[in-house]
C-alpha cells in the first residue's frame, strides 16, 4: 500500500495584498508560481507595529513595494531568512535598504561552497546574514519572541522559527502541506532531511505555515507521511537494483509514474539523494563516484 501523504492544496490569497491569516501573523504571496514554490512565495509578517518578517522572498520589485506598502505606519525590526533559495532569501537586500532592519539566518548558501559542482542551482549566493542563528537560539521583539531549529536536509543552513507561546513553527521549505521537499545533492541531503524531521517529530507545534501554500493544521500525522513515504522510495529504489544495476534515469522511469514534465530533474535529484544516503550506510555501490550519472547496484553483504 502506498503511503496516502494528506496533502493540503485549498489556499485562499490575493497577490500583492498583506492579508491576516491567525493572530498576529500576516501573509503576502509573490507572483512566482511554479512547480515548485506552489502559487509563489509567502512572505510573513509577526507582530504589529514592531514586526518582523520571514523570508522576504524572490527578487521581484512589486512583491517588496507591496509588503512595504502593506506595513506602511510600521516598522520592521527584524528580517528572519528560512533559507538561501531565490524565491526565499533575495529580496532581503531590497527590505533592509528600505527599513534598515538586521537581517538573521544560518549562513550564506551552501555554507559558501560557490563553484563546488552542483550547488549553484537556486542558490542566492549574496545573502550574508547579518546576525548568525544557531539551533535553539532565541530571537526577541516587541510583543513576540522566536526560537530557531535549525533543520537542514533540504539546503544545509535550513532554519524553521517557532513560536513556542503560541504552539506556531515557520516551517519554510522543510515541510509543506502541499507538495514533499525537494532534496537535491550535495548541498540537499537525505539522512540530515530525516533527522530533520524526526527532529519535529519530537517537538510539539500545533500548526506550522511554511513559505508556500497553507496552513498544516495536524502536523504530526502529516510529518510522519512523510517519514514513511521516503522509506518506502529508499524500499522502492532497493527493490530495482534487485534486477540488476541501474542508473537513476531507469529508476526514475519506473518508480515515478506520470510525472510531468520539468520534473523529472527534481525526481532524479532525490533519487541521488537517497542513493548517496544508502551508498553511505553501505548498503548500495556505485560503479566510480556514486555521481548523479552512475551506474548503482546493490552492495555484496
Ligand atoms: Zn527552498
Amino acid at each position: 500500500m502506498p503511503v496516502d501523504i494528506p496533502f493540503r492544496r485549498e489556499f485562499a490569497f490575493e497577490y500583492g495584498r498583506l492579508e491576516p491569516v491567525a493572530a498576529g501573523i500576516r501573509r503576502i504571496v509573490a507572483r512566482n508560481p511554479s512547480p515548485f514554490t506552489f502559487r509563489g512565495t509567502g512572505t510573513y509578517v509577526v507582530g504589529q507595529g514592531e514586526v518582523a518578517v520571514i523570508d522576504p522572498g524572490p527578487d521581484l520589485d512589486e512583491h517588496v513595494a507591496a509588503l512595504i506598502e502593506g506595513l506602511a505606519g510600521e516598522q520592521v525590526s527584524h528580517i528572519l531568512v528560512t533559507h538561501t533559495h531565490r524565491d526565499h532569501s533575495p529580496a532581503a537586500k531590497a527590505l533592509k535598504e528600505a527599513t534598515g532592519a538586521a537581517t538573521y539566518g544560518f549562513g550564506p548558501h551552501a555554507g559558501g561552497r560557490l563553484g563546488e559542482a552542483g550547488i549553484e542551482e537556486g542558490g542566492d549566493w549574496e545573502f550574508v546574514p547579518d546576525v548568525t542563528v544557531h539551533d535553539g537560539d532565541e530571537i526577541a521583539g516587541r510583543g513576540w519572541r522566536f526560537e530557531a531549529v535549525h533543520t537542514p536536509g533540504h539546503t544545509s543552513n535550513h532554519l524553521c522559527f517557532a513560536l513556542p507561546d503560541q504552539g506556531i513553527l515557520f516551517s519554510g521549505d522543510h515541510v509543506m502541506g502541499w507538495s514533499t521537499s525537494v532534496i537535491a545533492p550535495p548541498d540537499g541531503e537525505m539522512s540530515a532531511y530525516m533527522a530533520s524531521l524526526d527532529k519535529l517529530l519530537g517537538r510539539r507545534d500545533a500548526v506550522y505555515w511554511p513559505t508556500h501554500g497553507p496552513a498544516i493544521t495536524e502536523p504530526q500525522p502529516h510529518v510522519r507521511a512523510f517519514v514513511a513515504h521516503r522509506r518506502e522510495r529508499e524500499a522502492g529504489i532497493l527493490d530495482c537494483l534487485m534486477s540488476g544495476p541501474q542508473r537513476i534515469e531507469a529508476i526514475v522511469d519506473k518508480l515515478y509514474v506520470g510525472l510531468g514534465p520539468g520534473l523529472q530533474r527534481a525526481a532524479s535529484r532525490s533519487v541521488h539523494a537517497h542513493l548517496l544516503d544508502l551508498a553511505a550506510r553501505g548498503i548500495v555501490d556505485s560503479d566510480g563516484p556514486p555521481a548523479i550519472d552512475a551506474v548503482y547496484r546493490r552492495a555484496r553483504s
